[in-house]
């Protein structure tokens, strides 16, 4: 059978475009970006959480870590979704454990609040710098990308929930902290160091013994920790120890509203 010319031209044009096409699919599945997801991200994406993968993060001095995304959305078990604004930067296992808070602990104590959770605002995640940003210290857990500040939710219904603030919900700073201090080695907020009034700082810094530092005054009577005291000893007979712990920069309030997306204008200084 005899094929008209014209015909067999367009066939190798279609035929060639085909290759093209199936090279460049090839040529990008093996850019850094698109490897082949870790367990981790699988166990988020099922349906739980919304991310970009960003690989093996690098940076001076130590800074960055393995499996970091970028984490934008949770999904809640009511099938609402829960925006991280802005998207935080985070190992994925960190992340992991921020999506579980968000999901089986502050969700339900929004709801308690009479609404659901429609966003979490991030103050601050990766940050490559030292703690309390002295000059040769330690590298901060958010230099780890290991670190999460948490300075305000919203409600679907328009309410925005400061847990630093004694203003808000005594209930709802309750549960959060008791949730955060059960699920992270390292909760700061308000009364804790003078760094941390206006947000809470959760982390999963790996110390020795598994010791967990807790300091949140919540100014409900209930007993303020000393600076630097530690708490839940991992085993019996454990002796507390003092650790250093990572402190965020100092951030003036005027600046920080600056980054706050969904704050309303009036609470603005
Ligand atoms: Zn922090």
């Amino acid at each position: 059978m005899r094929i008209d010319p014209p015909i067999a031209i367009i066939a190798s044009i279609v035929g060639y475009a085909v290759v093209v096409i199936a090279f460049s699919n090839g040529a990008a599945a093996q850019s850094p970006h698109d490897e082949a997801p870790t367990a981790c991200q699988i166990r988020l994406a099922s349906d739980r959480a919304i991310f970009k993968p960003l690989g093996e993060l690098g940076g001076p001095a130590g800074c960055g870590g393995p499996d970091v995304i970028s984490l934008e959305r949770i999904m809640v078990a009511d099938r609402t979704v829960v925006a991280i604004e802005p998207p935080a930067t985070l190992r994925c296992e960190t992340a992991e454990a921020i999506v579980s808070f968000v999901r089986q602990d502050l969700a339900p104590a929004a709801a308690a609040m009479g609404s659901a959770l429609s966003a979490i605002e991030n103050y601050d995640s990766y940050d490559c710098r030292g703690r309390n940003r002295v000059a040769g210290a330690k590298l901060s857990e958010h230099g780890l990308a290991n670190a999460l500040d948490i300075r305000s939710v919203r409600l679907r219904d328009g309410r925005v929930v400061r847990p630093a603030d004694q203003a808000a919900p005594s209930e709802f700073r309750a549960a959060m902290k008791a949730a955060a201090c059960n699920r992270f080695a390292t909760v700061l907020g308000p009364g804790s160091d003078g760094y941390h009034e206006d947000h809470i700082h959760i982390d999963r810094i790996e110390r020795h013994g598994g010791y967990r530092l807790c300091q949140w005054d919540l100014h409900d009577g209930a007993q303020t920790y000393a600076l630097q005291s530690v708490v839940a000893p991992s085993r019996p007979g454990a002796t507390a120890l003092a650790v250093p712990v990572p402190l965020p920069r100092p951030r003036p309030f005027t600046a920080a509203g600056a980054r706050a997306v969904f704050l309303p204008d009036e609470s603005r200084p």
